[in-house]
This record gives C-alpha cells, sequence and structure tokens, in this order.
C-alpha cells in the first residue's frame, strides 16, 4: 500500500486513481494503475506499508495491552513504481 506523508500539515494519506491531496495542498499524488503511483510536492515523502504485514497485525489485534506492530517504509527517492513528478 502506498501511501504519502506531507511534513508541512502532517497528513498521511492513501491514493486512489483520482488525484488526492493533503490538507495544506502541497502534497498531491494518484495511481496510474494498480502497481504504479505518481506524486508531486516537495515536502512530500513516499511511504509503505507492507499488505501481508498489517493484514497479520489486524488479526493479531490484541483487546488490550500492547499494540499489535505491522511494517511500514520509507519508499526510496527513486523508485520506479512511484515516480515524483515535480523538480
Ligand atoms: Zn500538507
Amino acid at each position: 500500500m502506498k501511501l504519502l506523508l506531507c511534513l508541512e500539515c502532517g497528513d498521511l494519506f492513501n491514493l486512489d486513481y483520482s488525484i488526492k491531496k493533503c490538507s495544506c495542498g502541497k502534497v498531491e499524488g494518484k495511481y496510474i494503475d494498480n502497481i504504479n503511483a505518481v506524486y508531486k510536492g516537495g515536502v512530500a515523502v513516499p511511504m509503505g506499508i507492507s499488505n501481508p504485514s498489517l493484514l497479520e497485525a489486524i488479526r493479531n489485534q490484541p483487546e488490550k495491552g500492547m499494540g499489535e506492530e505491522f511494517t511500514a517504509f520509507t519508499i526510496p527517492k527513486k523508485c520506479p513504481t512511484f515516480i515524483k513528478q515535480d523538480q
């Protein structure tokens, strides 16, 4: 799952096939097919969540106590499936 973080307003959001923007409007992005996505914004950080890891954490969600961790990561600045369109 691809996400965008805006370092200006702090929004962290998923993508859709139509353009989505953060609250301050400085970061935007969208999927162009089921794998590839594009984004814009000098304060954008492309991020990902491991889908199998998230599904496992949902399956193991505890009733109380500590939460169940899952894997999230920053996507490299140069990534062939998540391309920055400006600069
Ligand atoms: Zn923003």
